[in-house]
């Protein structure tokens, strides 16, 4: 397995935030190292085969030509998986964010555990045989499953890691789909160092990034907020209990709404912004506990959905105290990001921020 320094790890990353190639003394500018330094790290970083010489010089401000260094396309290269209830989606990925291989299939009918793992173990053993052939080495696989993908009792993310670890022989990461998502927010060029990133589907997700780091929580299960009791003597929810956030909040009560809303319905207005508001405070609850104020929202709600943004962001400036600076922010979901997110939980172990 590929084994980096930290500043090897701090190069490939301001490779893959310049997304363009970059000479040895740009590295030694965005990196603040030496020159000697950055000469000898870049010279074993190409030998390895995780930088290439792109071939071009370019000229810098003296006038001398520099030869530019850019990430290698396949190296270091990890598989994502995404495990839905309906659907299960494979790729190869790498550092730059590029998809070297994709393949999508049914999610079967699991029983139990032995079940999820001895699926998980074909769909990497089957990217690992694609990835041999393309020329690919792979340094691990990350897999985003449900938490509830049987029911009230959690998945076991750690325990179904290790086993396929020994089974596949490579390092196997196997984690909620939220926190799948957040690292493939988090990876991207202008993401703040600490996020929450929430995602409205058919429940409420919260991923927590601090300083860097994705938060998983002492049993995996950080960032429920979804399961936040809001109504007395409410729905059945998921998790066994009633009336919580994410059985009055959701795709399938917003969406009607929203449609309605737009159209100028005024019962509809005040039940959007109403669950706006639920949501906000919800939010604005985390982000005073753990003094986080970026704030990002994703939902598969098309463009109707931006109606929610004001009436959230104004729930959560009224709820966090005077001063705190907010910045909340509105996306339509691209679920391609649970996927990219599953190898991105290995590839950011190759990158330092
Ligand atoms: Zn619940």
């Amino acid at each position: 397995m590929l084994m980096l320094t930290d500043n090897e790890r701090l190069i490939l990353n301001e490779l893959a935030v310049a997304a363009t190639p970059l000479s040895k003394r740009d590295i030694t500018q965005r990196c603040g190292m030496g020159w000697a330094t950055a000469v000898k790290l870049m010279t074993r970083m190409e030998e390895q085969g995780v930088i290439v010489s792109s071939g071009n010089e370019r000229q810098n401000q003296a006038g001398k030509s520099a030869m530019v260094y850019a990430l290698s396309s396949t190296k270091p290269a990890a598989v994502g998986i995404d495990v839905e209830y309906s659907r299960a989606r494979v790729n190869i990925r790498n550092l730059s964010r590029e998809c070297l291989f994709e393949s999508e299939l049914s999610t079967p009918q699991f029983k139990n555990v032995a079940d999820l793992t001895a699926f998980l173990e074909r769909l990497l053993r089957q990217a690992a045989q694609k990835a041999a052939k393309l020329g690919i080495t792979l340094e691990g696989g990350g897999v985003g499953v449900p938490s509830h993908l049987f029911g009230r009792e959690g998945v076991p993310f750690a325990g179904i890691a290790k086993d396929l670890a020994a089974r596949v022989g490579m390092p196997i990461t196997v984690d909620n789909n939220i926190r799948c998502f957040t690292a493939a927010i988090a990876s991207l060029p202008a993401a703040p160092s600490s996020l929450l990133v929430v995602t409205i589907r058919s429940g409420i997700g919260v991923g927590i990034v601090m300083d860097g780091r994705i938060y998983q929580g002492e049993r995996g299960c950080s960032g429920e907020i979804g399961h936040f009791p809001v109504e007395r003597n409410g729905v059945l929810c998921r998790c066994g209990k009633t009336g919580c956030l994410e059985t009055v909040v959701n795709r399938e009560t917003l969406a009607a709404e929203l449609a309605a809303a737009t159209d100028g319905d005024k019962v509809s207005q005040k039940k959007v912004k109403a669950a706006a508001e639920l949501l906000g405070r919800a939010v604005a609850t985390m982000m005073l506990v753990l003094d986080i104020r970026h704030v990002a929202i994703y939902a598969e709600l098309g463009e109707a959905g931006q109606q929610l943004l004001v009436p959230i962001r104004e729930t959560i400036e009224k709820t966090v105290n005077p001063g705190f600076d907010c910045d909340v922010r509105y996306e339509t979901l691209d679920a391609e990001a649970y996927v990219a997110g599953a190898a991105r939980l290995v590839l950011d172990e190759f990158v330092r921020r």
